[in-house]
């Protein structure tokens, strides 16, 4: 398909709303990224989410945008609530997919001596590969309880600390969460997986604060150069996987006429305010919560083990989160006062200071967006501008987004160079599988520094500081 890309300002391209669309796309990138982006589907994604019913204002591609399951990753769709729709392919698989951000007061210096001896704890207590199980089985009941309680189960169960709420998107709960809607296959799949890591991009890093962008922010947060941080990189696993597989099948089977209407039968919907929508909104609401829950768990195994290598309490190493946000979700929220169902697809939440939701710190300077780059390189802190609610719902890039796919990455690179060459570059790297390390290859992503700088140059979310790996756990 021959595309219009229009450039209306620096790092803003549109595509201009035609017949079968309902509003125009906007694409914020540099002209290199959206080069790569003709490489695959995602421009065309782009523009086929902009002839879904009830679409408002835009459909978004964000600059580490790439082509995904009928929505692209890096997309930001918004749904008026009534005359709109709900699409679980629009949500992604992973739902709640998302990045956690733990501090330390420790330098780099502090831990080197005992590095390998964390890292071996960590990946013993938190299990890693495909359909691996955790240290915890659920039975029904508790399992129900701690998908429609979220975070608050967690804490009335001991895993996490009162201010963890604070520092969790949505407080790491969706109070529309129901288990009622949920297949017995999905549950099954959930009741023996929380606190683990899954397969694939996820991935538990330990990194340093290798620059600092805005001294001023950053004491606020609590950041220093040379501190230790560990970032988690995980989702709903099985369970999200299930739900969302049951809904868009529901869809398919349900939806024949609208399917034939569809530019791709991959961007299949519910009406938001279906039953069918409904029930998904809910089911889905209980996939994130099983996500917080999740990395809870994660966290909490991760305190477990610093206390165990380095004889200090989890308190005292200050193993408190700097934030928590979600990568693949739908939520209703307001702008221009409307009511919407804005779905984040491989997108990062960024609301700007003042936002009701956010503990008083926050309130002030903007939510902390994560936005990870790849083993080998880096990832990024940044606070969330006001610029954001115009331009994109509220919302930030995810990380590099790839470049390659998985195959070309396998075809193209070989484990034991990977390594070498991260060993060389200091990082310790433990995986389950070795096609995971390869198909995650630091090149398989584009480049962190040119996608945060579109984003920060437009002043969506700003750049506070950039972290440097030095061990990563893959699944
Ligand atoms: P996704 O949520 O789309 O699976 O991944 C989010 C982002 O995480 C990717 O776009 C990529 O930039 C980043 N990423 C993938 N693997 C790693 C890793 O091992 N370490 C870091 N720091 N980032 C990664
Ligand atoms: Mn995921
Ligand atoms: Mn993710």
């Amino acid at each position: 398909m021959d595309l219009k890309i229009n450039k209306i300002d620096n790092n803003i391209f549109e595509i201009k709303e035609d017949k079968n669309m309902n509003v125009p796309v906007r694409i914020y990138a540099n002209e290199n990224l959206i080069e790569k982006m003709k490489n695959d589907k995602t421009l065309i994604q782009g523009k086929n989410v902009a002839s879904l019913p009830g679409i408002y204002k835009y459909s978004i591609v964000m600059p580490d945008g790439h082509e995904g399951y009928g929505f692209p990753v890096g997309g930001v769709a918004a749904f008026d609530i009534n005359e709109g729709i709900i699409s679980p392919g629009g949500i992604g698989y992973d739902i709640n997919c998302g990045v956690r951000l733990i501090k330390t007061n420790l330098t780099y210096n502090e831990i080197k001596a005992k590095l390998k001896e964390l890292v071996e704890e960590i990946f013993k207590n938190v299990p890693a590969g495909v359909g691996e199980t955790g240290k915890i089985i659920l039975s029904t009941g508790q399992f129900k309880d701690s998908i429609e309680e979220g975070l608050d189960w967690s804490y009335r169960e001991g895993y996490a600390w009162k201010e963890d709420l604070d520092y969790i998107e949505s407080n790491g709960k969706l109070k529309e969460a129901s288990i009622d809607y949920i297949s017995d296959l999905a549950i099954r799949r959930g009741l023996d997986q929380l606190g683990t890591l899954g397969s694939g991009n996820h991935f538990l890093e330990i990194q340093v604060i290798e620059k600092i962008f805005n001294q001023e922010i950053a004491k606020i947060l609590g950041l220093e150069n040379d501190q230790v941080m560990i970032m988690i990189h995980t989702g709903s696993r099985g369970f999200g996987h299930q739900i969302a597989s049951d809904y868009i099948e529901l869809g398919l089977n349900k939806y024949k006429d609208t399917i034939d209407r569809l530019p791709d039968r991959e961007l299949i919907y519910l009406p938001f305010q279906s039953e069918e929508g409904q029930k998904y909104l809910k089911s889905m609401s209980a996939a994130a919560n099983f996500a917080w829950n999740n990395r809870q768990l994660i966290t909490y195994q991760i305190r477990r083990s610093f206390e165990k290598v380095y004889n200090h309490s989890a308190e005292d190493i200050g193993l408190n989160i700097l934030y928590d946000v979600a990568h693949n979700i739908a939520k209703i929220e307001k702008y221009d006062n409307k009511k919407l169902i804005v779905h984040r697809k491989g997108a990062t939440r960024a609301f700007p200071a003042g936002s009701e939701e956010l503990v008083s710190k926050y309130n002030k300077i903007g939510q902390p967006v994560l936005i990870p780059g790849s083993m080998g390189t880096g990832s990024y802190i940044l606070v969330a501008n006001q610029n954001s609610v115009d331009l994109s719902f509220a919302s930030s890039a995810h990380g590099a987004g790839r470049n390659l796919s998985r195959s070309s990455a396998r075809k193209k690179f070989r484990y034991d160079d990977i390594i070498n060459n991260l060993n060389k570059k200091g990082i310790i790297v433990k995986s389950t599988t070795k096609e995971g390390i390869i198909e995650e290859v630091p090149e398989a992503y584009k480049d962190i520094d040119e996608v945060v700088k579109v984003i920060d140059s437009l002043n969506i979310s700003n750049i506070v500081a950039r972290l440097r790996p030095i061990a990563v756990i893959k699944g």
